[in-house]
């Protein structure tokens, strides 16, 4: 299934919730849903009532969205979280808190999952000394992502570890912003993810 490559502020909006897809600018003024709080299209403001299926349909387009997954590899991950042992949504939301394109987001090393994807696959990345150029690579505890040793003198890539040092980095995740290197300590519970995702009404939608 193809990327979708239209305005990301859109999503937000369809959403009725911040997503964090751009950066800087969603923690700024100029955030659209600042300007324009309501979903995008002829019948934005239009009638808010929602079905069942519609919440757990968007419950399942948000979690998406905000991790930049596909359907079809979304629903793979679905599956896969139904195969392992315990608590269906919570097996879901650490599979995708486990791609790497998310762990060097929630290091630090990208404005947002989008650009982290960018990055790893111009493999300016390496997990346990190896190079990945995979944004879907699945971390598991104990890996150690770095930052080329290459692309460590890069004034961009300087420029945005500076610009986020101030988020904060999740207690799961061990980095050296200094030594441009993380190490996944373990894989997080539920109350260490930080994601707007209802995991039991995705639940509810797959099992329709
Ligand atoms: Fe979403 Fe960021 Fe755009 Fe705001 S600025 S609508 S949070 S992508």
């Amino acid at each position: 299934m193809a990327r979708y490559t239209g305005p990301v502020c859109r999503l937000c909006r369809r959403e009725g919730q911040k997503l964090f897809l751009k950066g800087e600018r969603c923690y700024s003024d100029k955030c659209s849903l600042n300007i324009r709080a309501y979903a995008p299209g002829q019948h934005g403001q239009g009638r808010k009532k929602t079905s069942e299926y519609g919440l757990q349909l968007r419950a399942k387009q948000r979690a998406r969205r905000f991790y930049g997954v596909n359907e079809v590899q979304f629903a793979h991950y679905f599956e896969e979280a139904e195969r392992k042992q315990g608590v269906t949504g919570e097996n879901l939301l650490r599979i995708l808190e486990s791609r790497l394109d998310n762990v060097v987001y929630r290091m630090g090393f990208a404005n947002s999952r989008a650009e982290a994807r960018q990055l790893i696959g111009h493999g300016h990345f390496e997990v346990n000394g190896s190079r990945v150029d995979i944004a879907s690579y699945l971390l598991r505890a104990g890996d150690v992502v770095a930052l080329c040793e290459k692309s460590r003198g890069n004034d961009k890539m300087k420029a945005v570890v500076e610009a986020n040092s101030a988020r904060p980095i999740p207690e799961w995740i061990d980095c050296n912003r200094e030594t441009f290197e993380a190490k996944v300590v373990a894989l997080p519970n539920r109350d260490q993810i930080d994601a707007p995702v209802e995991e039991q009404l995705i639940v509810e939608y797959y099992s329709k």
